[in-house]
């Protein structure tokens, strides 16, 4: 009887329509000791299924309770128990070490003064792979002396909010952040003064020249430094975006020889525009890959025109750069040819010569010049999407007609790229 019964059950139970999400709760530590996360389902599940698994690091760093295991099965990095039973909660150990995710973000970024950074998306999970819809109910919970920065606001104890997409970055420490009604930045006190100086002095300028152009983003940008030079096993550099995020991690002990390169800060800050630059665009791109030049290189010349009133020479050295930069990825191909190839580093140094030409040509009409060109193109990019078509409709609506017909020409033709790459 039982036996007829288990196999009805499971011939008519239909399949849930949609994964189940677990209550999600971190808790911290404030050194180098495993943090936890317990996952409690709303029924019981066969097994938890990691949201993103760019690989299978936490086969080998998170450890599972006994009689379950955490193994990578086709895509995902899945929690089960060694039974196969069923379970509704299971807790995890979690080592808060930087790790170089392929194509994903830092799990977590130490810096130098004692913070941490650490990415929500790491610990997304659902009974099943996860849809993209999904919204996680996450609690964190940190030491009672580290105080936490969420979504530019500082708590202590306990946080709670919900999660969704490709999560955010959230800091634990007591460093305070640079905050002007333009940026919020958390700078590592560890960084070496004269470039936390110059990043100090810097990026409110440049967030500020964004916003009086592009209107002021929902929420102010938060921007993260973090320098670690205790980092065992190699040296590098890591950084990216999130909504509203902008962040670099360096990591590995030959930093403090590097950072003595004198454009460093400089170089530096120009990152950081760049990538600000990008939510300035409200992260407007277009899906075909030959239209890069407009939101990459869009992005640069948004640091050119950031960096030329503060720093004219650096400004001007990179566009030298830009141009031996491009004739070599051109050859006697067009911009179109060469971004078509999959050449995407083109779309920034021939994208920074187009755009300054763009800007330079729009000024005529309105002072703020490429600026300009992407108030209507964000404004047409919200009707319909981002396109290299709506990119130079906008060009034409405020820059003429005739503008927008030299541009095309410029990223069509080989010939008159090249006259860019003299000028
Ligand atoms: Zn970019």
């Amino acid at each position: 009887m039982a036996a007829i019964i288990l196999a009805t059950l499971s011939l008519g139970a239909a399949p849930s329509p949609h994964p189940l999400l677990p209550d999600t709760r971190i808790t911290a530590t404030a050194g180098a000791a495993d943090w936890r996360v317990d996952y409690v389902f709303p029924a019981p599940v066969a097994a938890l299924h990691f949201a993103r698994s760019p690989g299978d690091r936490r086969t080998t760093s998170w450890t599972a309770p006994p009689g379950f295991e955490i193994l990578r099965l086709d895509e995902d990095e899945i929690v089960r128990r060694r039974d196969r039973g069923p379970f509704a909660a299971v807790t995890l150990a979690v080592p808060p070490v930087y790790g170089d995710l392929p194509k994903d973000y830092a799990p977590f970024s130490r810096f130098g003064d004692g913070g941490m950074l650490f990415h929500s998306g790491r610990f997304f999970a659902c009974s099943a792979p996860c849809e993209a819809t999904a919204r996680w109910p996450i609690t964190l919970v940190a030491p009672p002396d580290t105080p936490i920065l969420l979504d530019g606001r500082r708590y202590t104890g306990t946080v709670r909010w919900v999660d969704r997409d490709d999560g955010r970055n959230i800091y634990l420490g007591r460093n305070k952040p640079v905050e002007t009604p333009d940026l919020v930045a958390m700078l590592d006190g560890a960084l070496p003064p004269a470039i936390r100086t110059r990043l100090i002095e810097q990026l409110p300028a440049f967030m500020h020249f964004f916003a009086a152009r592009l209107g002021r983003l929902p929420q102010r940008p938060m921007l993260f430094a973090s320098y670690d030079l205790a980092h065992q096993g190699g040296y590098g550099r890591q950084g990216g975006t999130l909504p509203g995020q902008v962040f670099v991690h360096f990591y590995g002990s030959r930093w403090p020889e590097l950072m003595q390169a004198p454009d460093f800060a400089q170089d530096l800050a120009w990152f950081f525009a760049h990538e600000a630059g990008h939510l300035y665009q409200r992260q407007v791109t277009t899906s075909d890959e030959t239209g890069a030049w407009i939101h990459e290189g869009g992005a640069e010349a948004f640091a050119s025109l950031a960096t030329s009133a503060a720093a004219p020479a650096f400004a001007e050295a990179k566009r030298a750069k830009a141009q031996a930069d491009c004739a070599k990825r051109l050859g006697n191909r067009s911009l179109h040819d060469v971004l078509a190839a999959h050449d995407f580093d083109a779309s920034y140094s021939c994208g920074l010569l187009v755009n300054l030409w763009l800007d330079q040509a729009v000024r005529a009409r309105d002072p703020d010049g490429l600026f300009a060109v992407w108030r209507d193109y964000i404004a047409r990019a919200e009707r319909g999407g981002g396109s290299e078509a709506g990119f130079l409709a906008s060009v034409a609506a405020v820059g003429g007609a005739g503008v927008a017909t030299q541009v095309a020409r410029m990223i069509d033709r080989p010939k008159r790229m090249q006259a860019l790459l003299t000028e």
